[in-house]
């Protein structure tokens, strides 16, 4: 398999592309962050920042922003820089994927917020709806969260709409891992409808997803608001170094945010916020032969981290091994680990 010459990205990664070098797109986008004039990216911050700070003023609303929240280290982050380092007075909104949370994620989805005296809505579905989205959205595209990655766009959206709070602050920018429909750092990229078309649904629509027995308006907390509404959802890691080591860093000493080994990687602070990542990372290998240690050890050599030897070890060791955490997401959702897998592999031929 073709991986980048510097980090160890593969070939498979969809929307990757390598130049004469072999020195892979995310690499190369990855290098304008060191040039960028953070001083000045600060400014039109606090621009933005100030804008709606007024705009809820003037409504005479309690919120200024919205924060997107599922407990992870990232935004757990944006959280207490929204409060603590810009004086926000966020609503903090969660698309919770009704899989059983430990009680580490538990306690950071539910104490964080409180504890930076935040207002907070849980929205969550019944799991029978869930567990057959979860079906539907192997057999059309071989990964189980899709009702999860578009309730994190459209739950917020939808709110943005209805308590008309249109800032809404994100995290890590599309910039910084390349896919689908990718920005570059020059674009201060913002969600809008074109964008969460292009980054989150990534051409599987909800008429593709809507499983047998239910009706489309059944979908409606998966689809993007209709009409017009004003929406400015800014990535916080456009104007400020995003450093998820320094973040971490942050958030379990001034938050009391509670890392937790997941399998699948060698650090323990990435996807605390979900039991299967370790079953999406299993199904990323089965289409792609890499997963989340592969990603990982990347950014570990462009942050210098580590040594493209150490990395290669690294994958060998944690990417593509069955995790215990399938047999517990077989026993929660009912889909037979025969049909996972069967589904899993079609759906690339589909694909393809
Ligand atoms: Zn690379």
């Amino acid at each position: 398999m073709k991986r980048c010459t510097k980090c160890v990205m593969p070939e498979t990664w969809p929307g990757i592309s390598f130049d004469e070098e072999g020195i892979c797109s995310i690499c190369r986008e990855n290098e304008k962050e060191i040039d960028f004039d953070w001083n000045k990216r600060q400014e039109i911050l606090k621009e933005i920042l100030k804008k709606y700070k007024n705009h809820a003023k003037e409504k005479g609303n309690k919120y200024d922003c919205l924060v997107g929240y599922s407990g992870g280290k990232d935004s757990a982050y944006i959280l207490w820089a929204a409060v603590k380092k810009y004086g926000m007075t966020p609503l903090v909104a969660t698309f919770d994927h009704s899989f059983k949370l430990s009680e580490d994620a538990e306690h950071n989805l539910m104490e964080i917020p409180k504890k930076l005296n935040c207002d907070h809505i849980r929205f969550t579905i019944g799991n029978d709806f869930r567990n057959a989205l979860c079906k539907k959205g192997i057999e059309v595209m071989g990964d189980f969260c899709w009702h999860c990655h578009n309730g994190v766009g459209t739950l917020p959206a939808r709110i943005s709409m209805q308590w008309d709070i249109p800032l809404q602050i994100w995290g890590e920018p599309s910039a910084k891992y390349q896919t689908y429909g990718a920005y570059s750092y020059d674009d201060l990229e913002e969600q809008d409808e074109e964008h969460y078309k292009k980054v989150f649904q990534a051409g599987i629509t909800p008429e593709m997803v809507l499983p047998e027995g239910y009706e489309f308006r059944d979908l409606l907390p998966f689809m993007w608001p209709q009409g017009d509404f004003e929406l400015k959802a800014i990535y916080l890691g456009n104007f400020e170094p995003w450093d998820q080591r320094e973040h971490v860093d942050i958030i379990t000493k001034e938050l009391g945010w509670r890392t937790a080994k997941v399998e699948g990687t060698y650090v323990n602070w990435d996807k605390v916020d979900c039991p299967y990542e370790p079953v999406r990372d299993w199904q990323k290998w089965m289409k792609f032969k890499f997963a989340r240690t592969t990603f990982q050890a990347s950014k570990d050599i462009r942050e210098g981290r580590i040594t493209r030897e150490a990395a290669l070890k690294l994958i060998e060791k944690y990417d593509g091994n069955r995790p215990r955490a399938l047999d517990a997401f077989i026993k929660e959702t009912k889909i037979s680990e025969e049909d996972f897998n069967r589904l899993t592999k079609e759906s690339m031929k589909k694909r393809k």
